[in-house]
């Protein structure tokens, strides 16, 4: 089966300042690596489209979408939170992102392919459904899984965030919204401080101790994740693939390595096809230094189409 490497250029013209840690570069050293390694002669190239007002409308507040528009400099930059500024290329950016979600979505549910890796920024798990924080101002995977659910009819979608970081934005979206499943792994007492409260049933939140390695990792997806993932039975599997877990990543101290993404990524593939035809749509979200970020991808991307 195919596997679809969605992104785009206007990607890499939102950019937020020089030394942003969130940097343009970062798509270019993923690409260069899955480029270096024969993995994108593997993938089938798309262009990321614009994601609409009605699609972005299923994970978010018509009136923030309209904020957000009305807060796009003309020229120089426009700080929404400390961490985050728009310059002029920052929406259509968002757009792309969000709309890759989109896109990959129509692909895997179609059969023209069976996974998609979504090369995209700005990332998107900590955009709520009104606010945007974090590097993040669309949720892209929230808007690809609402698509999914709302307009192909699917009636159980899981999502799996191991960002270093706890995805509040996408547990904002989706608790207690039945059709989904939310596991997520992260690093406590981390920004954005969240995920240890108890939360609703459709949520499966792991924080993890600073330094705990990545034997921690495989024991949490042992022990909570895949019961959670089987008994649900997910007909479509999304990712937020955030590699600034990295121990060579100064944004956390977890310390896992390529291989920890690898392992990782082999076990959702085998939930995916135990369950949802093989099918999941991965989407970027953080990960800073650049070699640790692309030989994370890269691994990532290995095992999820199967060249591993
Ligand atoms: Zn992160």
């Amino acid at each position: 089966m195919l596997s679809a490497y969605i992104t785009h250029a206007d990607c890499a013209r939102h950019d937020m300042g020089p030394g942003h840690p969130e940097c343009p570069q970062r798509l270019a050293a993923i690409h260069d690596q899955l480029l270096a390694t024969g993995l994108l002669d593997c993938m089938v190239p798309y262009d990321a489209p614009l994601a609409s007002d009605a699609e972005l409308g299923r994970a978010h507040a018509t009136r923030y979408l309209k904020e957000l528009a009305a807060a796009s400099p003309l020229q120089g930059h426009h700080a929404l939170d400390p961490d985050t500024s728009m310059n002029p290329h920052s929406l259509v950016a968002a757009r792309r992102a969000a709309g890759a979600a989109v896109l990959a979505t129509d692909l895997l549910v179609s059969g023209e392919a069976q996974t998609a890796f979504c090369c995209v920024r700005p990332p998107g798990h900590h955009a709520t459904h009104d606010q945007a924080m974090g590097f993040c101002f669309f949720n892209n995977v929230a808007v690809g899984i609402r698509h999914a659910l709302d307009v192909h009819g699917l009636s159980r979608v899981a999502l799996v965030d191991f960002d270093v970081h706890h995805g509040n934005g996408s547990d904002d979206i989706l608790k207690g919204d039945d059709r989904v499943l939310m596991c997520s792994v992260f690093e406590r007492g981390l920004y954005p401080f969240s995920g240890d409260e108890p939360t609703e049933a459709n949520m499966v939140h792991i924080g993890l101790p600073s330094r705990s390695g990545g034997d921690a990792l495989r024991q949490a997806v042992q022990a909570h994740w895949l019961p959670a993932l089987h008994a649900f039975a997910p007909q479509l599997l999304f990712i937020s693939a955030g590699f600034d877990a990295h121990r060579d990543d100064d944004m956390g101290n977890l310390g896992w390595t390529e291989a920890d993404y690898a392992w990782l990524t082999r076990e959702l593939v085998a939930v995916a096809q135990a369950h949802a035809g093989g099918r999941i749509v991965s989407c970027l979200e953080g990960g800073y230094v650049m070699g640790p970020l692309a030989r994370s991808a890269a691994a990532h991307v290995k095992a999820l189409i199967g060249a591993d």
